[in-house]
């Protein structure tokens, strides 16, 4: 794996979980239903899928989600069959990786920071990468955190398959935590 990759697995392991214990653990009340049901809760597990008010939800990396959402997600995820950076056909395994990533396939890539090192500017772009990835898990975070807020009365999954229902009455806590979360993420910019 390229030092990108490490990085990048390393940060949205730990941190991703980071995030859900402030939301979902030491900040916030909230009530824990239980493992599996009660007459009107429904239980969902990862993966399931079911309809709520006209709308398909699922249960991915223990968050429910809109599945329109998730379409979409996809769709931004196909592959080109040929690499816009040198336009020579992509390999399906070793490349794909580098594309969602990179833009370009794995030759372009290793090429890249080649000339990157040999430029000695290695270093600035590895601060740009983790800036960018941790923008994007703010821009991720602060989407997830308006559904969470807007349906505050629905129930969350945890991975353990509990189930949480957010009080409304904690919009304030939810914020407050919302502040704390954002100063963590911006606190880990280079
Ligand atoms: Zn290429």
């Amino acid at each position: 794996m390229s030092k990108e990759s490490v990085l990048k697995k390393e940060f949205q392991e730990k941190d991703v979980q980071r995030l859900r214990n402030l939301m979902t653990g030491k900040h916030g009340d909230r009530t824990i239903i239980g493992v599996g049901y009660t007459k009107v809760e429904e239980f969902h597990k990862e993966g399931d899928i079911w309809e709520t008010d006209g709308r398909k939800w699922t249960i991915k990396d223990g968050i429910k989600q809109n599945i329109t959402k998730l379409d979409e997600a996809k769709k931004a995820i196909n592959m080109p069959l040929f690499c816009p950076s040198c336009n020579t056909l992509m390999k399906k395994h070793a490349d794909k990786r580098f594309y969602l990533q990179f833009k370009r396939c794995l030759t372009c890539q290793v090429d890249f920071e080649a000339e990157l090192k040999l430029e000695g500017l290695w270093e600035e772009y590895n601060n740009v990468f983790i800036n960018d990835n941790i923008d994007n898990t703010i821009n991720e975070f602060e989407v997830w955190f308006e559904e969470s807020l807007n349906s505050s009365n629905e129930d969350f999954i945890t991975e353990a398959g509990d189930i949480e229902s957010w009080v409304g009455s904690n919009k304030a806590k939810m914020l407050e935590s919302k502040e704390e979360t954002l100063k963590f993420l911006q606190s880990l910019k280079k």
